[in-house]
């Protein structure tokens, strides 16, 4: 970790324009570093603007936003299920006992509810709303605008994200020539970013192996209750599977551009398919044509008056979720689905 950026103020240093070998260089000699890391902050950061790329805000020329509240939800939630769940440590033992500000603040959070630290197994989605929140902010305050804001900032060379504290901003200005080779290459750096961790994390976790670790990191942000999502848009009258258009019975929700790429949950990715279908497109991106399908039905969806909805639009734009699509593919994700029964429709 670069000691010199962890207290910076600010960042406002103009970007200049970068190649796409330039913004690999400097995320990777960040993720590497040479120096003995302390802690695992800036993984998951970075980890958390990864699987938040869907909720940049585009709407600009230069530089695009993401605010704190969506990277430190997703900080906090990754962190409850390793530490709490997966019962992995992130700090050393013998430094006299001590434990991490991450440990620290999730310690506390779980003995001001009553939560016992060593059997809490339920998932961060277990936790009410309010709770999630709570634990957000504290972990925005304490961890992420405090310690890896300006770490991560100083070790990309100061060409990464804006951020002011003094002009008291809500998040970081992504430059847009990193936005793009982040969506562009974003498995690559899912990869690096997880071999690094992997390895600081073995060093601690001494009875865990690469493997196991690999896939709690992985799993760290998936959820399991998508019930929201498919009452939804069953309410919204999607009563036939999107890709076949056989009448749907026990209905299955489906990624439309697959979790293992994007590691989010939008409704504005959902889409209802029978078992089958679902089942037979995996991991699998369909042809273009149900992309346009997909973009007409968000665009009668964000219509619905309805608070859920509302919420999870707001960051839509069809652009992005097509810029998507097409990053997914450049990713090596299978394109053309189609399904089997299609001419029976
Ligand atoms: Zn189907």
């Amino acid at each position: 970790m670069n000691n010199a950026g962890w207290d910076a103020k600010e960042n406002l240093i103009p970007f200049s324009p970068i190649t796409d070998g330039e913004v690999i260089r400097s995320i990777n000699s960040a993720l590497i570093g040479n120096s003995k890391r302390t802690t695992s902050y800036k993984f998951v950061f970075f980890k958390s603007i990864l699987d938040n790329l869907f909720n940049v805000d585009l709407n600009s020329d230069s530089e695009y936003f993401l605010g704190f509240d969506a990277i430190s939800l997703r900080f906090a939630e990754i962190y409850w299920n390793l530490i709490l769940r997966c019962k992995l440590r992130q700090m050393p033992e013998n430094s006299d006992g001590k434990i991490s500000a991450i440990e620290r603040i999730l310690f506390d959070f779980c003995e001001k509810y009553g939560y016992s630290i060593d059997e809490t197994e339920f998932a961060f989605e277990g936790l009410r709303n309010a709770q999630q929140l709570e634990l957000s902010e504290k972990i925005k305050k304490s961890v992420v605008t405090k310690y890896v804001l300006g770490a991560f900032c100083a070790d990309t060379d100061w060409k990464f994200y804006h951020f002011s504290k003094p002009k008291k901003w809500h998040g970081i200005f992504i430059s847009r020539d990193f936005f793009i080779v982040l969506a562009k290459y974003r498995s690559d750096f899912e990869k690096v970013n997880y071999f690094e961790w992997i390895k600081y994390l073995e060093g601690i976790n001494k009875e865990e192996d690469s493997y196991m670790l690999a896939s709690k990191l992985d799993k760290s942000t998936e959820r399991e209750n998508l019930n929201p999502y498919r009452k939804t848009l069953f309410e919204f009258g999607q009563t036939k599977c999107f890709y076949c258009g056989k009448n749907l019975g026990e209905n299955a929700v489906d990624h439309f551009i697959p979790w293992s790429f994007v590691k989010d949950d939008k409704l504005w990715n959902f889409v209802l398919a029978c078992p089958l279908c679902n089942s037979k497109k995996s991991d699998s991106l369909t042809s273009q044509d149900f992309l346009d399908n997909l973009r007409l039905r968000n665009e009668k969806l964000r219509k619905m008056n309805h608070d859920f909805v509302q919420r999870e639009f707001k960051s839509y734009t069809f652009s992005k979720l097509a810029l998507m699509y097409q990053n997914a593919v450049f990713n090596g994700y299978r394109c053309g689905w189609m399904p089997g029964g299609r001419d029976a429709r």
